[in-house]
């Protein structure tokens, strides 16, 4: 896996890159890059397998609701720093992210002096088109196992369904073409498999 068509991309719409060859050495990264600050995590598997709620609070002050509860879903809206990953990532540049509260999403676009997004590999699809078919139909179906939706994509598994339940997790469709204006955005390219 190479990923220097992307790193291109994403240059070029403004983006900061960095790639590394495992997830602990990103976690490094972020450790010494974000010290002493008010750090917000939006919900991601792939911040929860790095570990890094727990490394980052250790030398900052960080507000993630899936440890701290539902208070920490509008705390983390704010503050220097937020960190999340994506549902895909087109290798044409496009950061994609389908969500169902709006608060990851939300504070991606606006509230934060830097984001940083955590890309595993299996996040790359060559396309846009084909970024947005994996955020809807291996992301978003995986998401909703997790979570325990009752959805027809979390009873089966395999696709999405475009399903009208009560209980749909896809609300809002986020993409990003550019960082937005006022915000430092750097994208971490992991060469290794990282949520889903
Ligand atoms: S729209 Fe419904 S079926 Fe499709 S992925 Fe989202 S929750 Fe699942």
């Amino acid at each position: 896996m190479t990923f220097d068509t992307v790193q291109k991309q994403l240059e070029d719409r403004g983006f900061t890159v960095r790639t590394f060859a495992s997830g602990a050495e990103a976690a490094a990264y972020l450790n010494e890059a974000v010290d002493g600050v008010r750090v917000g995590i939006g919900g991601s598997v792939t911040v929860r397998e790095l570990g890094l709620f727990e490394s980052l609070s250790t030398h900052n002050t960080v507000h993630w609701h899936w440890t701290g509860g539902e208070g920490e879903r509008t705390a983390a809206m704010s503050g220097d720093v937020y960190l999340t990953s994506v549902n895909a990532l087109a290798e044409t540049g496009e950061l994609i992210n389908i969500d169902g509260s709006g608060n990851r999403v939300a504070a991606t676009l606006f509230g934060h002096r830097r984001v940083y997004f955590l890309v595993g590999q299996n996040k790359l699809a060559p396309t846009y088109e084909a970024a947005l078919w994996r955020a809807r139909n291996i992301a978003a179906p995986k998401n909703a196992q997790r979570l325990g939706a009752r959805t027809p994509c979390a009873a089966k598994g395999d696709r999405c369904y475009d399903c009208k339940s009560p209980g749909r997790i896809c609300r809002g469709l986020v993409v990003l073409w550019e960082p937005m204006l006022g915000t430092d955005m750097e994208v971490l390219l992991i060469k290794e498999d990282l949520g889903y």
